[in-house]
């Protein structure tokens, strides 16, 4: 597949969350678990220049503590079993779906970034150490 000339957000978005490289939708984007390849295998394009940083991990975060926290503390279990059976029961699979939803929301994250042609030069702009 041709690279898009004109960036569309939710098109790379959606190749982002199946791990693909955003400017052509075929090459891998990432070569370990979430280590980005520093270029498209197929396309050659720059993958390492989007700072994605702590972005995922906040949006895994959010989605995971609105979606799947927040709506277990309604379930009386939580309250009246012991502490001991309670925290395995629960943070285990949180962790598990932690560990499996960061690399999508990373992939998407780099997606959106790659849309928005947003580098890692331009964001050391936009800090404060810029300034000194
Ligand atoms: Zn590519």
């Amino acid at each position: 597949m041709a690279a898009m000339s004109k960036r569309h957000v939710v098109p790379a978005i959606f190749r982002g969350l199946k791990g693909k490289c955003p400017d052509c939708g075929e090459g891998r984007l990432f070569w370990r678990y979430l280590k980005v390849q520093p270029n498209c295998e197929l396309c050659g394009h720059d993958l390492a220049q989007y700072p994605a940083d702590d972005g995922p991990a906040y949006v895994t975060i959010l989605v995971l503590g609105h979606l799947v926290v927040a709506p277990l503390l309604l379930f009386p279990f939580i309250w009246e079993a012991p502490v001991g059976l309670v925290l395995p029961v629960t943070l285990i699979p949180i962790a598990f779906m932690t560990l499996g939803l960061l690399p999508l929301i990373k992939g998407g994250f780099i997606g959106l970034l790659w849309a928005l042609k947003v580098r890692r030069e331009d964001a050391a702009l936009h800090t404060a150490d810029a300034l000194d």
